[in-house]
């Protein structure tokens, strides 16, 4: 009886220590799930900030970190800075589209990019981001940077004057700013290209080294699909002028998504297609990899 006993009360205390164990392991468990829950919840509102605050993807995080572009105060010219750049897989295409946005074409551009992940620069005229707020709003939540394209794109009055320019440039800006809710990247391209031939040539050159005195960068082309010549271009005729222009391993791709025709919209897969069997990857104008000495 009395080893039954001692049997019984070994018994009861191993149960108690079974039980005491089961239970501070379930606390050890409980407290470990609090502190995973907070990580997660940390993480996804970290995420989040990052999203909202930078409007930019992990990979633009990541470009930019590792980007050292020239302050445009010494150097202005994004396509000479781009063609300069020695980061990256070696092959860069970025594509930008002038004069939108507009429902007719931006829809459709947006579309494809998304289709085959590809992010773009928009080269916004500032009248038509404020008709088209929300489709504006669109093309920098999915991802692409919007730059400045003057407010009307009428030449005669843009380059009227440095004052009238710089008017537009500022008005634009404004609705940049508005629509993304942040600072926009302070780049520019000229109604016509920056050129130094043709009507206002002489203008342009002078505006070049204002915007360089307030820290803004232009950004010609030096790859086109010629749809900004004619919108009865056919997708053979444009399909052929890219080819036949992207002659860098750093190109800069004109293409409009304004009132221009659908064309390009239609081609845009093939377009993106090229590149990608050339070797190419797609950027942004705000992430040329470029690294200095
Ligand atoms: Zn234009």
């Amino acid at each position: 009886m009395a080893q039954n006993g001692k049997f019984n009360g070994a018994l009861k205390s191993s149960i108690i220590c079974i039980t005491r164990r089961k239970k501070l392991f379930g606390i050890i468990c409980f407290i470990a799930a609090i502190i995973i829950a907070v990580i997660l919840v940390e993480s996804i509102t970290l995420e989040r900030l990052n999203i909202d605050g930078n409007a930019v993807s992990t990979d633009a995080n990541i470009a930019g970190s590792k980007t050292n572009i020239p302050s445009a105060s010494e150097q202005n010219d994004l396509v000479k800075i781009a063609e300069e750049a020695q980061g990256g897989s070696g092959k860069i295409c970025y594509l930008t589209f002038d004069d939108g946005p507009t429902e007719n074409i931006t829809v459709d551009v947006l579309e494809t990019l998304d289709k085959y992940n590809v992010k773009a620069t928009f080269f916004m005229v500032g009248r038509m981001i404020d008709e088209n707020r929300e489709l504006a709003r669109r093309v920098y939540d999915e991802g692409h940077l919007i730059a400045n394209h003057s407010y009307y794109h009428d030449y005669k009055a843009l380059y009227a004057s440095s004052d009238s320019f710089f008017n537009e440039i500022d008005k634009t800006f404004n609705s940049i700013r508005e629509v993304t809710g942040e600072e926009p990247f302070k780049l520019i391209r000229f109604p016509g290209g920056s050129y130094n031939y043709g009507d206002h040539a002489k203008v342009k050159q002078q505006y070049k080294a204002l915007l360089k005195q307030k820290g803004y960068y232009y950004a010609d082309w030096n790859c086109l699909d010629g749809d900004g010549e004619s919108g009865n271009h056919t997708a053979a005729q444009l399909l052929k002028r890219i080819k036949s222009t992207a002659k860098s391993d750093n190109v800069v791709v004109l293409m409009h998504d304004g009132c221009i025709g659908k064309t390009t919209a239609k081609i845009l897969p093939s377009i993106i297609e090229y590149f990608q069997e050339q070797g190419y990857e797609f950027r942004r104008l705000d992430e040329i990899p470029y690294y200095s000495d």
